[in-house]
Order: structure tokens, then sequence, then C-alpha cells
């Protein structure tokens, strides 16, 4: 046990030194007030200064309220951008629907979803809690789903607009109206009974009568390819190379307009009707050929043709 020290003051009353006794309690009651009172004051302070000071508790009160409002939050952003998901997914139908307008492939929900797929995602676990965490693993997925659809949708419709521009070239080079004006022979293509021969003779064109002299309009944009005497028995002809594949031949002519080289657009005025060549009367001799084999001009044919409205398009075209 340790020696405990005595205080001892001198009394001026008993002229000598004197114990002082029960000090130490009061020094034990001054400390217990010194202490209680402290609490107070650091209560006080941390209330109004805590978080200037980093004290804490008013600060972990706040975070808290935060941590549940941000957590709200994410929760209706998650909502709402499931909400954006269905709707850009719902684009997938109306994409399919542009794409076989313009002739090209659909593309199936399977493959769709297999460009759009998710992710790997980075987890928090261990730093924060397990649903924070699974809620910002949502968040993400839902992210990279979104961007992944859009940049999807976003191919699809440059694909769709490139094959539109393609189509629209492709569409006016076609050879697709009526050359002339005149009475159209339609049971001519194939095997027929030649007039000349007097025997069965392959016909691969379309015979269209009128009068000598009858304008012809070229039925698809295209390049004059050959114009001119051709000493066979189609007499003075005219080919037009559409590209793609595709050429129209126009014989029995009285007169060529066009010029071999000219790029023509369709309606373009190309040559005038006749009856040169091996003829049995003034006609046109028309023919559709694709990839060298001769098609029936016919099933090329778009409706009847307002030839007005075509020259009109032309005129406005070359404003
Ligand atoms: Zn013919």
């Amino acid at each position: 046990m340790a020696n405990r020290k005595k205080l001892f003051f001198y009394s001026n009353e008993q002229v000598s030194y004197v114990e002082a006794k029960g000090y130490r309690l009061k020094i034990t009651s001054f400390v217990v007030v010194l202490t209680v009172a402290s609490l107070f004051v650091l209560g006080f302070v941390n209330n109004s200064y805590g978080d200037i000071l980093g004290l804490g508790f008013k600060t972990t009160n706040e975070l808290t309220t935060e941590n549940t409002i941000l957590k709200q939050q994410i929760k209706e952003m998650n909502e709402q951008m499931n909400n954006y998901y269905s709707s850009i997914n719902s684009l997938a139908h109306s994409d399919n629907q542009l794409r076989s307008i313009v002739n090209l492939p659909k593309i199936d929900l399977e493959t769709r979803q297999l460009g759009t797929g998710g992710a790997a995602i980075e987890s928090f676990a261990g730093f924060i809690s397990k649903d924070a965490d699974e809620l910002i693993g949502v968040s993400k997925q839902l992210l990279h789903k979104l961007n992944k659809e859009v940049e999807f949708q976003r191919t699809s419709y440059e694909q769709i607009y490139q094959q539109y521009e393609h189509n629209k070239v492709v569409f006016s080079s076609m050879p697709a109206i009526k050359p002339m004006v005149g009475t159209y022979s339609y049971h001519g293509f194939g095997l027929r009974n030649d007039p000349l021969i007097g025997s069965l003779k392959k016909h691969e064109g379309v015979d269209i009568h009128g009068d000598v002299g009858t304008p012809i309009y070229a039925t698809g944009d295209g390049e004059i390819e050959f114009t001119g005497p051709t000493g066979s028995g189609y007499g003075v002809a005219l080919m037009i190379n559409h590209g793609y594949g595709y050429k129209s031949w126009y014989a029995h002519l009285s007169k060529c307009i066009a010029r071999s080289g000219q790029k023509v657009k369709r309606g373009t005025l190309i040559a005038y009707s006749g009856n040169t060549g091996r003829s049995t009367g003034p006609h046109l001799h028309y023919e559709v050929i694709r990839n060298g084999e001769k098609q029936n001009p016919v099933e090329y044919f778009v409706d009847d043709v307002d030839y007005e409205k075509i020259r009109a398009q032309l005129v406005d075209n070359r404003k």
C-alpha cells in the first residue's frame, strides 16, 4: 500500500501546521462538476459547430437521413430507367417494319438481346450495405443496357437510311415505265408465231404499235450505251445501261435523239418510233435485260404512266 501523503496548512489561529482533512472529497466533487459542465459545453458545441469541427454526432444523423433519401432516389431512377428501357425496346417492332420496307432483313429479338446484353458490374460489397450495393448494381446494369440499346437502334437506323438512299437510286434506275404511248401487245413474250416466218420463234420483248414518229422515253435513269442502225432485224435501235445489271433496248426506230454516252433520266425523250429493220408495221420493240437475261418488260411496268407528270418532275429536278 502506497503511503498516502497528507496535506498540511499553517493555521494562524492555532499558530501551527494543521492537517487538512476532507480535501479529497472537495476535489472529487469539483472534478465531477467540471466534467458534467464540460459535457454540456461539448454537446452544445457539437450541435452548433459539429460539422465544422468534425465532432460527428450531428453529422452521423444527417448522413443517415441522406443515405435513406439517396437510396430512395436511386430506386426511383431505376424505375424510370426501366421505363425508358421498355420504351426503347418497343422501338424494335417499328424498326423491323422500317427494315422490311427498305428490303433489309429483320432482326429477331434474340439477336437484339445478344447485342444489348448485360455487363460485369463492379461490386462495393464490404464497403456499403448489401441493399445499397444491389441498388447501384441494378442502376449500372440498366444504364449499360440503355446505352447498348440506343447504340443498336442508332446503327439500325443508319442502315435503314443508307439502304433507303441506295434504293432510291436503284428504283429510279429500274426500267419501270412504259416507253411509248400506243397499243401494247401483251401476249407476245416467249415463243410465238412469227408473222414474217410463219413458224414459232422466240420473242423476248413487248411490241407497242403506234404511228411512225411517236416519242419514246427512257424507262429509267441510266447512260445511253448504243444508238444507230444495227444492221440486223432490229433496224435503228437504242440501248440504255441502267446499272445494277439492268439494260433496256428500243428497236425499229425512225430517229434517235439521245447520243451514245449521254446520261438520261426516266422520262427523257430518247427517240422516235419507226418501221426500220424486220418489221411488219410501225411499232416499237422494247426489251428489258437483267444480267444478260431478257425479261418480260410487262412485269416491270409500274401502273399506267403519266408522261406529263414525269416530264414536269424532270423539269423540276433541273432547277
Ligand atoms: Zn417485237
